[in-house]
């Protein structure tokens, strides 16, 4: 998932893509038109060459862009309960650390790197957590790796060596649960192939360790879904085991999401391999070929641990002694390579949205604490 270029596009064939890649003109009857839907971002472009002392209209939606990802605090004064359009000190700090943390020029301005990247659909999940960078940025330079916990650590306990999922929302999305079961399957496979881990599908919830769906808009955990738009997934640290997709997205769950005609469709397995690291206790990293980096290039299949995931999964329940090793790049095409095609696809969307092509741009959720 890099990061000035890693979003994720979707299309908003949504529900409808299962296991093909329909084309953008192939919607089916009865979904709303993609290009009436606003991208919540998408502003952010107005932004571009602001800095420390400036005041303009917009400045204070970007800095609830900013808290949400856990780099501003809230206005705790009664006289200013929201975020205001002043460039102020604050402001620039959180810029700097985002910056440091997907691999910026540290300037603490809105140049249009950071901008861009801030436009990137993303996961939810937040990067700092109580003030706390968890993208582990600094810590490489202490010779750890770049991945990241969740405060405190939290693991699944020792005793749990086989975790039990369930697959329990799927109302909302008209993905077949064969699909969803063979798409699941196969993402928690990366991680058990790394560790001593176990996991296992069960029907229902109450007998489950992680419980698995799809919801629309606001679903109860103070983190509603926004359609096509902004997060695509969010889950919980351990031991919560809530893992929510948002129902809306164009979720390609079979077929060569690389070959989709579309540059919104994304990749159901890709994202659920994200998620499930947060499941598991990983928060997000700062390698930009790992699983756990924030973003996910659109018409990317990013399925497979990197060197860091591996590190980090690793370090919480130890090594599975038949792991042969992180698996080379399913393409010749370089990770790198295929995120500055993304990254072009990512700026050709924006420039659609802007001329109001049927273009747009979708984020995706991540773990919540
Ligand atoms: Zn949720
Ligand atoms: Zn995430």
């Amino acid at each position: 998932m890099a990061i000035t270029t890693s979003p994720l596009v979707v299309l908003l064939a949504v529900a409808a893509v299962v296991s093909t890649v329909s084309p953008a003109s192939a919607l089916p009857a009865g979904l709303p038109d993609i290009k009436s839907l606003p991208n919540p971002w998408s502003a952010f472009k107005n932004l571009s060459g602001c800095h420390f002392g400036d005041e303009r209209q917009g400045l204070g939606k970007l800095k609830d862009y900013l808290w949400h990802f856990g780099y501003l605090s809230y206005p705790s004064s009664p006289s200013s309960p929201s975020f205001n359009d002043m460039f102020d000190a604050d402001m620039e700090l959180a810029i700097k650390t985002y910056q440091r943390n997907f691999g910026l020029n540290v300037t603490g301005d809105l140049d249009a790197a950071t901008v861009s990247q801030m436009m990137a659909p993303r996961c939810g999940v937040a990067d700092v957590v109580n003030g706390t960078s968890t993208m582990g940025a600094d810590g490489a330079v202490h010779g750890r790796g770049l991945f990241s916990y969740f405060p405190g650590s939290p693991r699944w306990p020792r005793s749990k060596k086989t975790l039990r999922y369930a697959i329990t929302a799927t109302s909302a999305t008209s993905i077949d649960r064969a699909t969803l079961s063979r798409v699941f399957a196969s993402a928690f496979a990366q991680w058990s192939a790394a560790t001593t881990l176990n996991f296992t599908e069960t029907a229902s919830a109450s007998d489950a360790d992680i419980t698995i769906g799809f919801y629309s808009g606001d679903h109860g955990d103070g983190e509603a879904f926004d359609g096509p738009l902004g997060t695509l997934a969010h889950a919980f640290s351990p031991t919560n085991g809530r893992l929510h997709l948002d129902a809306s997205e164009a979720w390609v769950a079979g077929g060569d999401v690389t070959k989709a005609s579309s540059s919104f469709a994304v990749d159901l397995e890709s994202v659920a391999v994200h998620e499930i690291g947060h499941i598991l206790g990983l928060g997000h990293s700062s390698v930009e070929d790992s699983i756990m980096f924030p973003t996910l290039t659109s018409r990317t299949k990013k399925v497979n641990l990197g060197t860091d995931d591996v590190a980090g999964i690793q370090g919480l329940y130890g090594n599975n002694p038949n792991f042969k090793g992180v698996a080379p790049p399913a393409t010749t095409t370089s990770s790198r390579e295929m995120d500055t095609a993304g990254a072009g696809a990512l700026s050709r969307t924006w420039r659609g949205l802007v001329d109001g092509a049927a273009a747009v741009a979708i984020g995706f959720g991540l773990a919540l604490l």
